[in-house]
């Protein structure tokens, strides 16, 4: 017998579940009232009321009938919101990219242009990011659409209150207060900003596509490298919030004095500036655009040119151990190897299995697997949208009046 629940009667924060509860079964499938009922286990009179207030805020529609097993043919309602949109904006070492989506998540423009990674010199590079905001917006205007929902993506920590950029060696930042940065310049911007730093997000979303998996080491690069450790389907912050700093795990005793102070970081040696001293190249190659001289690094080392692969090899023992070290530590499900080198995961998965114990072989039930995120370098981006589509869905009569 399905729950009783008078809609006049509900209470606000009820009603905002029972609403956010229809909104998600709508976003996963297009489905007919009978089937809400079924599946929530709200009586149909609610779902009706409920589905009356979706359909008269715009934020669902009813689209093509289904057959009924039998009986009249069903009307199916599915999730509409043609006027809003989810906006997550990218600032990587070389550019900013901006990913407009519609509630569905399907996206809908997008935009990069490059910084040229003016060191130091962050107003350079929140005039680029400002540019791709302001492009996105009139994007979303010719669509008819408003943007609901705002990430400001960032490949560094973040912290504070509000939250600002904590310091980015890649640019040469020091503390940087991006949203303020881009509400001067993009007076269009309202409150609804967020800050975030990347990996989290890219981390989530890939254990999201890979399936349901609550415990991985995450290690990603591209313009730079990072990571994510996520335990009980939890990314652990630590007590600074810079747990999963991966890049600046010093793996190598008594190596290369790192940008971060410390010696024989995993940047130092496997980072594309060392890569490509490795290969004989000029690390300058890398100083525009890391993650496009990261790219190219990789394909050579795929299409088996011999320098490349040199370089490569070198790197692979103090990746693994690396990734061994975690491993042990934290006995992940999968170890996610994203980014560029997501790639080469396979020769990281060689590598990888080469110091493990047998008990924790690789491939068997007790041991980790080494596996390429399906994402790429879009991981973070996706990952914004994903969280903006979750808040969003939580509240959808707040997508309405917001703007
Ligand atoms: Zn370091």
């Amino acid at each position: 017998m399905p729950r009783e629940v008078a809609p006049s009667l509900v209470s606000g924060d009820v009603r905002r579940h029972n609403l956010s509860l229809v909104m998600g079964l709508l976003a996963q499938k297009p489905s007919a009232r009978s089937e809400i009922s079924a599946a929530t286990g709200l009586t149909r009179g609610a779902v009706t009321a409920l589905v009356n207030q979706l359909l008269e805020a715009g934020l669902v529609r009813e689209s093509g009938q289904s057959a009924a097993s039998k009986g009249r043919p069903l009307t199916n309602l599915e999730l509409w919101a043609e006027d809003v949109a989810l906006l997550a904006v990218q600032l990587a070492s070389d550019e900013a990219t901006a990913l407009l989506t519609d509630l569905a998540g399907e996206p809908v423009h997008r935009g990069s242009l490059p910084h040229h990674r003016p060191m130091g010199d962050p107003d350079a590079v929140l005039d680029v990011v400002a540019r791709v905001v302001e492009d996105a917006l009139a994007a979303a205007r010719t669509r008819g659409r408003r943007v609901v929902d705002m990430t400001v993506v960032v490949l560094a920590p973040v912290g504070g209150s509000p939250p600002k950029v904590v310091g980015d060696l890649s640019l040469g930042w020091g503390e940087v207060d991006v949203l303020a940065g881009l509400r001067a310049r993009v007076p269009a911007l309202d409150g609804q900003l967020r800050l975030s730093t990347d990996m989290p997000l890219a981390a989530l979303a890939e254990l999201r596509h890979l399936g349901p998996i609550d415990d991985a080491v995450y290690l990603k690069a591209d313009s730079n490298i990072g990571g994510a450790l996520v335990v009980g389907g939890r990314v652990i912050e630590g007590a600074h919030g810079l747990g999963g700093a991966l890049a600046h795990v010093p793996v190598v005793r008594d190596g290369l004095l790192c940008d971060c102070g410390q010696h024989g970081c995993l940047v130092t040696v496997a980072g594309i500036d060392a890569l490509l001293v490795a290969e004989g190249r000029d690390p300058g190659e890398a100083r525009e655009s890391p993650s496009a001289a990261l790219g190219a690094f990789v394909g050579r080392v795929e299409a088996g040119d011999a320098s490349a692969r040199s370089a490569w090899d070198g790197a692979l023992p103090v990746i693994a151990a690396t990734l061994q070290i975690l491993a042990s530590a934290l006995d992940p499900r999968v170890v996610i190897v994203g980014g560029h080198w997501a790639r080469l995961s396979a020769s990281i998965a060689g590598e990888f299995a080469a110091n493990r114990a047998d008990i924790v072989a690789v491939g068997s039930p007790l041991g980790a697997t080494v596996v390429a995120g399906p994402l790429g370098p879009d991981a973070g981006l996706r990952g914004a949208i994903e969280a903006a589509r979750a808040r969003q869905l939580a509240d959808p009569l707040r997508i309405k009046f917001n703007s």
